[in-house]
């Protein structure tokens, strides 16, 4: 066994061989759907693959076009944007807008 598969990245397969040879075949584990990062749930439509295959995926596959697109769930962003509004920051903040 190749000292690279000894680690726990790889999944161990026992393989019988068309010649009734057993050998272990390695694979690769899969990786787990992008999520929420307040609530855990899925975010549609953000691709989710090994780092490798990552790269190649463009832009638009991997995000969703909004603030916080690709990292927090549209409910999430709601009651964040709600928050911050009662909160008076943003308030404040376009009523100095307006001032100047
Ligand atoms: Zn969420």
């Amino acid at each position: 066994m190749e000292t690279r598969f000894r680690s726990g990245t790889y999944k161990k397969i026992k393989v019988r061989l068309p010649s009734g040879r057993r050998t272990m075949h390695f694979v690769k584990r899969k990786v787990g759907p992008a999520l929420c990062a307040v609530c855990k749930t899925k975010l549609p439509g953000v691709a989710s693959e090994r780092a490798a295959k990552m790269r190649k995926i463009s832009m638009a596959k991997k995000t969703v076009s909004r603030a916080y697109g690709g990292y927090m769930c549209a409910k999430c962003l709601r009651n964040k944007i709600k928050q911050e509004y009662i909160s008076g920051s943003s308030i404040k903040k376009e009523n100095d807008i307006k001032k100047d």
